[in-house]
């Protein structure tokens, strides 16, 4: 039985804790599991299991509480899927299966959930992913928001096909559309905005496979957005990022939604969209190969000797510190 030690600092709880930023790092970090056995990778997409002659399986878990659980561009099944998939393609795994686990709140309507895993099944079926097991409890009425779900997935990375190499200084930093989308449809909804932002949530298999062979390492961008990614990888690699600003995708929509509630679109989440790592000679070829995908796939910058992320604006150079506070709660 898996033991939590210590919960430091607060007594309680905080939505911080759950919004992907510097407070959900430390709670994670602060539940000391005992027994981690020969897995490695433990704070990576996936946690990784050398099974021999170069191959690792790759395992990755995550639950959704969005709200509202139908946005513009998806529903909470189709980001289930998305996000378990995604966990796997960017560590290089050819996801093989998943588990899904629903907990329901007594009163949802039942066509609410047939559409919910209709668009979940939809994802499985286009990804050649299957949902192999899974699980359903109902809570009552009140006790929770409509419904939780949670996905966990298993895939083979190969020797020849990991994505989680050291940067070099001087590596090319890529990202694969645009970002933001995803949070701003889920707000815009909420607020009755009509933006037009769809959510990007997609699964990233082809996109891996396109640049599989050319990238050293790759990260799903979802809470905390860019903000979020690029420190957590530079934090992991002992690495600094510098982006340049007017390369950053942000569609236009986007920007004006997160002027009006005084948002970072680069802390914003996306379920569709990798931040990866290319040496400078193979970036051309990334860039092409992504935009084949996304027109906004775009360079935004390089990996620096240095420790953390900054960004080139026309006012100078700032520091893009791990995104704090609620950021945006409830958004995946
Ligand atoms: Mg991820």
């Amino acid at each position: 039985m898996l033991d939590i030690c210590e919960v430091r600092k607060m007594r309680e709880i905080s939505l911080a804790e759950g919004a992907g930023g510097a407070e959900m790092g430390e709670l994670i970090r602060s539940l000391r599991y005992g027994n981690r056995g020969k897995w490695g990778n433990l704070y990576d997409d996936s946690a990784t299991l050398k099974l021999g002659g170069g191959v690792r399986l790759a395992f990755t878990t995550d639950s959704y509480t969005v709200t509202p659980i139908f946005f513009p561009g998806g529903d909470i099944g189709k980001i289930a899927a998305c996000g378990t998939i995604n966990d796997l393609a960017v560590m290089g795994a050819k996801p093989l299966g998943m588990s899904v686990a629903l907990v329901l709140e007594e009163g949802l309507p039942k066509a609410d959930l047939e559409r919910i895993i209709k668009s979940l099944d939809s994802v499985s079926r286009s990804t050649g992913v299957p949902v192999v097991t899974g699980d359903t409890k109902v809570m009552e009425k009140g006790k929770i928001d409509g419904m939780i779900v949670n996905t966990s997935g298993v895939g083979l990375i190969r020797k020849d096909g990991t994505l989680d190499r050291r940067p070099k200084a001087g590596d090319k930093v890529l990202v694969s559309g645009g970002l933001g989308e995803h949070a701003v449809a889920i707000l815009a909804k909420r607020f009755g905005y009509r933006c037009g932002v769809r959510s990007d949530a997609k699964p990233l298999i082809g996109e891996v496979d396109a640049v599989r062979g050319l990238v050293r390492l790759a990260k799903d961008i979802t809470r905390g957005g860019l903000a979020a990614a690029s420190n957590e990888l530079c934090g992991r690699h002992g690495i600094g990022m510098l982006f340049d600003e007017a390369d950053i995708p942000v569609r236009p929509s986007v920007r004006k939604v997160c002027e009006m509630l005084g948002a970072d679109p680069l802390e914003l989440a996306c379920e569709g969209r990798l931040i990866c790592v290319v040496p400078r000679e193979k970036a051309a070829t990334a860039l092409a190969r992504l935009k084949m995908f996304n027109p906004r796939s775009s360079v935004i910058g390089e990996i620096t000797r240095g420790r953390g992320v900054a960004v080139d604006t026309f006012l100078g150079r700032r520091t893009i510190p791990p995104p704090r506070g609620r950021i945006v709660p409830r958004i995946c």
